[in-house]
């Protein structure tokens, strides 16, 4: 199953040198936290990070990133739906 979460890669700055590393935001949403990769140290996500990771993911899932996924999906919910 891909999703989203698996492809978006999501910048988090560094408390220490405030340089950005991007993760994939499947592995923040997991890990919660993320390794600098200019100085090394630990970013850790706030809980208001983590919530604006979360409305990025469902915001482009929901505008068509994955359209053709959406779509076939929805197709194959009809039969049941009637
Ligand atoms: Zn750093």
């Amino acid at each position: 199953m891909s999703s989203v979460a698996s492809v978006v890669q999501y910048p988090l700055p560094c408390p220490e040198c405030k340089n950005y590393t991007s993760q994939p935001a499947e592995t923040l949403r997991k890990d919660r936290k993320s390794t600098c990769r200019v100085c090394g140290s630990t970013i850790r996500l706030t809980d208001q990070q983590l919530e604006s990771l979360e409305r990025t993911l469902s915001h482009m899932s929901g505008c068509g990133l994955r359209k053709d996924e959406i779509e076939l999906a929805t197709e194959e919910n009809e039969e049941e739906a009637v």
